[in-house]
C-alpha cells in the first residue's frame, strides 16, 4: 500500500508515514471475507473496487467507501480498482474525473494500473445485451414513459406484461441494431429485461437495460446513441473486472436479485458477491453530489472546494489531513443499519490529528492595543517558545516582545464578571512566554465609549513565568508584539446548515431554507506573530486558545496572508461520548 502523500513543509510535523492500520477492528464484511477464505472461495483472491459516478466532487461519505474498499484489499493482500461509472452521458465531466483521482490519491490510496471506466466496456455491454436478446431474455419495448409506469403496477399491485414482450428474437435483434444505428428518436423505445412483471420486487419487473440518448459522452464522444442503464452496467463491469466483493450502500440491497439475475443469464466467468453497508450520514451535513452541486451552481458557496463543503476538496482546503479522515472512517466502522453520525466525532478526529502535527503559535483575532508604560520604549526582547510543548522534536522559535502589544478584545472586561480571570482594571495576568502585566488604565473613544487601548505595567522579575514574592495569577493570555506583527485575514466557519438532520425534512422541502447565514465570518484585521511570515499554503497551526488554522491554499499570498479555521479547540465530542455513541 502506498504511503499517504499529504503536503509537507517545514513548519508542520510530518506524521504522514503512519500506515493504514491493518490491524483495525474487524467488521461484518471482513467476517464474510474470512469465511470465504476458509472455503477457498475465488482461490483466496480478494478484489474490490471504488466505483464513483463522475457527476461531482467526492465527499466525506465517499471517503468511507474508499477507506473500506481499499482498506479491505490492503488488509487481505488483495487489489482495489478505481472505476468511473460513466454510463450516463449527460452528467459526466472530465473535471470531476480529474478531481476524483486527485482526492483518492490524497486520501492515501493507490489503484496502481487499475483505473477503469464503465465506458471502456460499452462494446462488451452491447454484446451482453445482445446475448440476453438471443436467449429470449430481453425485448425492445415501445411503450412510452407514462405507459411503462402504468404497466409497472405498484408495491401492492402486480404489473402487466408489455404488449411488445413477445416479439421474436429476430425482431428484437433487428430493432436493437437499429436503435444503435440511431434510427429512432430518444424515448421511442428501450431494451427491457424479460423477468417477471408480477415480482414483489419492483426492480425485477422487466427493467430497462438500454435506452436512446442523444448526448455526447465525455469519453466515447458520439460513437454511441444508446447507453446501458446503471443496474445492467454495474454488475457486468464488476464481473468483467473479476471483482470478488462488490461492496455498495444499502439502497442497492433490493437491486441485488436483479444483478444476480443478469449474471446468471449471461455467460460470465466471474459472479461477484454483492455486500451492502450503511452509508455515512453526518449531522449538519448534506451528503449528495446533486445537492452539493446545487450549492455550487447557486452561488451559496464559493465552489466545490469551499472550506464549508463536506467534499474532500473542501475539507483539504479547510486544513483537515487525510489521516484524520481515515481515522474517522475507521472509528465509525461499517454497519447494516442507516444512522446519522454526529459531526462532532469527525471534528474530534481532526483535532486529535492536528494536535500532533501542528506547531503552536500566537495570533490575535480581534486585536486590542496594550501599552506597557514601564517598559523601555525602544527595547525589543526575544522569548523562546516551544513549537509544541508535548513534542520537543518539533523544536522552538523566538518571539519578539516590546512595549506595545495586542491582546484579544475578549480577554479584557472593564467590569469583570466573577469568573472572569483575564484582564480587568487593577487585575494582573500572565502573558504567555513573557511577563506578568497589570491593567492600570483604560482609554476610550470619547464619543463612542469604545475601548481603544489599555495601559499596563509589567513586573520585570516575572520573565518566564515566576515572581519574586511567589504570587500567582489565574489567567494566561496570548499576545503579539505590535511592531513585528503580521496582518492577516482569518476565515471562521460554522456548519453550513442550521438543522442537525436535514434528511428528516419532508419530501420536497428545500434544504437551502436551512442554510446557515453565519457559516462564514471574515476577520480582516488579525495580527500574527512574525514567525508566520513564510507560512506555506496549506500549512496547519494551532493558534493558542483559538483553534487550528491553516494557510488558505487558494487565496493566501505573501502580500496578503489568509488563514482558514479548521476547528476550534473545544471538543464537544467528549460530552457526547458520555451519552453513548451515535452510529
Ligand atoms: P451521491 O448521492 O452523493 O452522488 P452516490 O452513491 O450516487 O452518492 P457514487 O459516485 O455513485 O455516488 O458513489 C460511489 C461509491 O461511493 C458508491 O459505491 C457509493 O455506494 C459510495 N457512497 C456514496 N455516498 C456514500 C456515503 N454517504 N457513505 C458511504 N458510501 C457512499
Ligand atoms: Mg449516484
Amino acid at each position: 500500500m502506498k504511503k499517504p502523500n499529504d503536503n509537507k513543509n517545514n513548519n508542520e510535523k510530518s506524521i504522514d508515514n503512519v500506515d493504514f492500520n491493518l490491524e483495525s477492528p474487524s467488521n461484518f464484511i471482513q467476517e464474510i471475507i474470512n469465511k470465504g477464505l476458509k472455503e477457498n472461495k475465488n482461490n483466496g483472491r480478494i478484489h474490490t473496487r471504488f466505483p464513483p459516478e463522475p457527476n461531482g466532487y467526492l465527499h466525506i461519505g465517499h471517503a468511507k467507501s474508499i477507506c473500506l474498499n481499499f482498506g479491505l484489499a490492503a488488509r487481505n493482500n488483495g487489489l482495489c480498482n478505481l472505476r468511473f461509472d460513466d454510463t450516463n452521458p449527460c452528467q459526466e465531466e472530465s473535471e470531476y474525473v480529474a478531481s476524483i483521482q486527485n482526492d483518492v490519491k490524497w486520501l492515501g490510496f493507490d489503484w496502481g494500473k487499475r483505473l477503469f471506466f464503465a465506458s471502456d466496456y460499452f462494446d462488451k455491454l452491447y454484446q451482453y445485451a445482445a446475448e440476453l436478446i438471443k436467449k429470449g431474455k430481453a425485448y425492445i419495448c415501445d411503450l412510452n414513459a407514462g405507459e411503462v409506469r402504468q404497466y409497472r403496477g405498484t408495491l401492492t399491485q402486480a404489473g402487466k406484461n408489455s404488449p411488445y414482450r413477445e416479439r421474436s428474437i429476430e425482431e428484437n435483434m433487428n430493432l436493437f441494431e437499429r436503435m444503435r444505428k440511431g434510427e429512432f428518436e430518444e424515448g421511442k423505445c428501450v431494451l427491457r429485461a424479460k423477468i417477471d412483471m408480477t415480482s414483489p420486487n419492483m426492480n425485477m419487473r422487466d427493467p430497462a437495460i438500454y435506452r436512446i440518448r442523444g448526448e455526447t459522452h465525455h469519453r466515447t464522444g458520439d460513437k454511441w446513441c444508446i447507453y446501458p442503464m446503471y443496474d445492467f452496467a454495474h454488475c457486468i463491469c464488476d464481473s468483467i473486472e473479476e471483482i470478488t466483493h462488490s461492496i455498495c450502500t444499502l439502497e442497492f440491497e433490493n437491486h441485488r436479485p436483479l444483478y444476480d439475475w443478469f449474471l446468471d443469464q449471461l455467460d460470465v466467468k466471474c459472479h461477484p458477491q454483492q455486500i451492502e453497508f450503511a452509508r455515512l450520514n453526518l449531522t449538519y451535513t448534506i451528503m449528495s453530489k446533486r445537492k452539493l452541486q446545487d450549492l455550487v451552481e447557486g452561488g451559496c458557496v464559493n465552489g466545490w472546494d469551499d472550506p464549508r463543503m463536506p467534499t474532500l476538496a473542501g475539507l483539504r482546503r479547510r486544513g483537515v489531513s487525510p489521516q484524520a479522515i481515515r481515522n474517522f472512517c475507521e472509528r465509525i466502522g461499517v454497519a447494516k443499519m442507516n444512522s446519522v453520525v454526529d459531526v462532532a466525532l469527525l471534528e474530534h478526529f481532526i483535532r486529535e490529528d492536528l494536535n500532533k502535527r501542528a506547531q503552536r503559535v500566537m495570533a490575535v483575532l480581534r486585536p486590542l492595543k496594550v501599552i506597557i508604560d514601564n517598559y523601555p520604549e525602544t527595547k525589543v526582547e526575544e522569548f523562546d517558545a516551544d513549537n509544541n510543548p508535548e513534542d520537543s522534536s518539533m523544536g522552538a522559535r523566538k518571539i519578539p516582545f516590546s512595549r506595545v502589544i495586542y491582546i484579544e478584545q475578549e480577554d479584557f472586561q472593564e467590569n469583570p464578571s466573577k469568573k472572569f480571570f483575564r484582564l480587568a482594571p487593577g487585575k494582573e495576568i500572565r502573558l504567555k512566554h513573557a511577563y506578568y502585566i497589570k491593567c492600570e488604565r483604560v482609554v476610550k473613544d470619547e464619543k463612542t465609549g469604545e475601548i481603544i487601548e489599555l495601559h499596563c505595567t509589567y513586573d520585570p522579575e516575572s520573565r518566564g513565568g515566576g515572581t519574586k514574592d511567589g504570587r500567582k495569577v489565574k489567567g494566561t493570555l496570548h499576545w503579539v508584539s505590535v511592531s513585528q506583527a503580521l496582518g492577516a485575514e482569518i476565515r471562521l466557519y460554522d456548519h453550513l446548515l442550521t438543522k442537525a438532520n436535514p434528511s428528516e425534512e419532508k419530501e420536497g422541502s428545500d434544504f437551502k431554507n436551512y442554510l446557515n447565514p453565519n457559516s462564514l465570518q471574515i476577520l480582516a484585521n488579525c495580527q500574527l506573530e512574525p514567525s508566520l511570515a513564510n507560512a506555506a499554503p496549506g500549512t496547519r497551526y494551532q493558534f493558542l486558545r483559538q483553534g487550528y488554522f491553516c494557510v488558505d491554499s487558494v487565496d493566501s499570498s505573501a502580500k496578503k496572508l489568509i488563514f482558514n479555521r479548521t476547528v476550534s479547540l473545544r471538543d464537544t465530542w467528549a460530552k457526547i461520548e458520555k451519552k453513548g455513541i451515535n452510529r
